[in-house]
């Protein structure tokens, strides 16, 4: 996708602070954190929202899943908590179309959220 952010990030074409990297996944820190760690996964191919999750991406899924293990332990959020999240369309705010999870912690969350 030419006009896509996150696949410019993905194709180094613009700069991100990358904290993991494989052949299918990239996460990096988020240019407006929410909280002192504040980390976006994504898969590297354009998937433009969660409900455009098909069958055939269940391995990518899983592998975002393990990498987003990874990088809570390395960003020492495992024990004492974090939140992952997908914002889905509009009512949820998305902003940038092209799946991505945020890695949030270091902070209390309230609950329900805004
Ligand atoms: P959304 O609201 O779509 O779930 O979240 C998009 C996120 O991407 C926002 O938290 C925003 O700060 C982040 N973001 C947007 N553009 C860039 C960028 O160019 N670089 C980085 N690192 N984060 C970005
Ligand atoms: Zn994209």
């Amino acid at each position: 996708m030419d006009d896509c952010i996150f696949c410019k990030i993905a194709d180094k074409k613009i700069s991100a602070n990358v904290v993991y990297e494989d052949g299918e996944v990239l996460a990096f820190r988020d240019i407006n954190p929410q909280a002192p760690v504040h980390i976006l996964l994504i898969p590297k191919k354009h998937i433009p929202s969660f409900m455009d999750i098909v069958e055939a991406d269940k391995g990518l899924i899983a592998a975002i899943y393990k990498a987003a293990q990874k990088i809570a332990g390395d960003a020492s959020v495992d024990k004492k908590g974090f939140r992952l999240v997908v914002n889905n369309g509009q009512d949820a705010g998305q902003a940038v179309a092209h799946l991505h999870f945020h890695l949030l912690g270091g902070r209390k969350f309230s609950w329900p959220p805004g």
